[in-house]
Formats: structure tokens, sequence, C-alpha cells
């Protein structure tokens, strides 16, 4: 399934007041907006600082997948981050008027956006845009890694927290850069290690590896974003009888194992061809199992 269409819908800006809770005035919780209008100021602390947190949600066929899960690591980011706890009643509201302004869309990306504010208003801005998303067809069918050290250990999350490993921040420039440069490497996608030799996460995904009839992902408490995703294909293959969990593990480990893939909720199950130089068994049909676990076509 491809998602571009010829006839594509305009993006959608769903703005969600103070983000936090309804309007006293019984206002309604949020608007539709027009992306191409200026809606942000200029003094907003994401605009000068960086400083917010965000979400990337899917929606297959017009259902979204795993919209609490999100909303939970957005309050998790935020609190994190000291922001106030997100209204996740009112954005998941939002969410879905998003969707329904995208009938007919087969795969949509919907970005929740949170940041800290006007400086010296204390008050968050919240906002979702709604595209159709990239075609990620090719990279379901399988993609080259380059490992990338990512100068960090996998004890930064309880020694210094304020390095914020870990959160969904809105200062993503790093993990673009770290894209950018395994694509100077002749890879689509990059996989970050730590600096004591443990592997982490890609910049916009989760690492899964099989090894025989175990399925294996980085410890949280390495310091990686908590995946949504992963967490839906371990439940289903513990389900299903397998060992599935957290391991710390090396690049060596993962170079010999029986199957890698990046996991992200707009890309969905990505399968690893190559590690750097190395190649690694590919397992098309299982891939696209996962891919069916996490739209909830299984
Ligand atoms: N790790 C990082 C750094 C990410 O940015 C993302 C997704 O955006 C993920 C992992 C995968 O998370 P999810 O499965 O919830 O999409």
């Amino acid at each position: 399934m491809t998602s571009s269409s010829t006839d594509t819908p305009a993006p959608v800006l769903v703005l969600v007041p103070g983000a936090a809770g309804a309007p006293a005035d019984g206002s309604a919780p949020f608007q539709l907006a027009d992306p191409a209008v200026a809606q942000l100021s200029v003094t907003d602390l994401v605009v000068t600082r960086g400083d917010g947190i965000f979400e990337t949600i899917g929606a297959f066929d017009g259902t979204p997948i795993n919209v609490g899960p999100h909303l939970a690591r957005l309050a998790r980011s935020a609190s994190l981050l000291e922001l106030p706890a997100p209204d996740q009643e009112v954005i998941a509201a939002a969410v879905y008027a998003a969707i329904e302004a995208h009938a007919d869309v087969p795969e949509l990306t919907i970005r929740v956006m949170y940041s800290r504010g006007i400086e010296g208003e204390d008050t968050p801005t919240c906002w979702i845009d709604a595209h159709v998303s990239a075609d990620w067809a090719p990279y379901r069918t399988g993609i080259r890694v380059a490992s990338l050290d990512r100068g960090l250990s996998t004890t930064v999350f309880d020694e210094s927290p304020w390095l914020l490993q870990g959160a969904k921040t809105l200062s993503y420039a790093v993990n673009m850069a770290a894209v950018r440069e395994a694509k100077r490497r002749g890879a689509q996608d990059a996989l970050f290690v730590a600096t004591d030799g443990y592997v982490l996460e890609g910049p916009t995904s989760t690492l899964l590896v099989r090894r025989g009839d175990a399925f294996l992902t980085t410890p949280v408490s390495a310091g990686v974003l908590p995946g949504t995703c992963v967490n839906t294909l371990l439940a289903a293959l513990q389900d299903e009888g397998y060992e599935a969990g957290e391991e710390l593990m090396s690049l060596q480990d993962v170079a010999t194992s029986d199957g890698a893939w990046l996991l992200s909720s707009t890309r969905l199950a990505a399968p690893i061809t190559h590690l750097d130089d190395t190649e690694l068994p590919v397992d098309l049909g299982l891939t696209a199992r996962f891919e069916d676990l996490l739209t909830g076509r299984a």
C-alpha cells in the first residue's frame, strides 16, 4: 500500500488553546485552523529555545494506533521537562478531529506538539498537524543502517537527567543530523551506540532484535524513548509464547542476530538488511505480520 495520493487533502492544523483543559468559558476546547496562516508567536520558547515536546501518531485507513500510549508518553516527556501536564482527553479529541478532516487517506501522520509557550506566560502552546504520510513502502522491504556514536553512556538517564535522553523533545536537530550522516555513509537510517558499547535506538525508531525464539529491545533505563510500537509487538510475541523483553546488546550481538528491525509509528517495521557492512537475515513474512499487528489488521 502506498500513502501518496494525487488528490492530496490540505494539511490540517488543530489548535488546543492553553492545553490545560477545556476553556472555563465553555468555548470549544480546540479549533481547526489553516496551516498556511501563521499561528505561532516568534517569542514562543519552542522557537527561541527548542523547548517543547511532541508525539507522532500514525493512522491507517482512518484508524490511529496507540493514541492512549502516545499521550501517556507525552505526559511522561512533559514531566521530564517539568512542563504542566497535558490534558490527554482534550488532545485525544483533537487528534480524532484531525483524522476526521482527512477522510480516505490510507496513511496519515499526526504530530502533537506541546511547547513551553510564550516566554513569561507559563502556558504551554499545543497544536496538532496532520498530513499524508511519506511513502514508507521501500523502508518496509529493508534498510541499510549505519551505527553512529551518540557520545553518551547507558547510565545517562539516571546520572544526567538534564540531558533529557528518553524524552521526546522538540530539539531533534541532532537526530536529523544523524540521519543525514547515515545517508552520507550509504545507509537509509542510523543506529545510535552508547559510549559503553551498547546499541540504543534509531534517531526516530526503536530497535528490535531476534535471537532464536527471543525478541529483544534496548532497556528504557539506558536512556532511549519507550517505543509504543515495540511495546505492542513484545506483548503480542509474549502472548504467542516467545521470550520477549529488554536486554543491553552490543553491535556484535545485533550483527550476529537472526534479524533486526527499526520500529516507528508511521514507518512501522523496517527490517535491517545491513548493519554497517554486515548483512543480516531478513524475514519479510514476519515483517508483514508485525505490520498487521501494529496496524490492528492482524
Ligand atoms: N525512538 C525515538 C528517538 C523516536 O523518535 C521514536 C519515534 O518517533 C521511536 C523511538 C519509536 O517510537 P514509536 O514506536 O512510539 O513510534
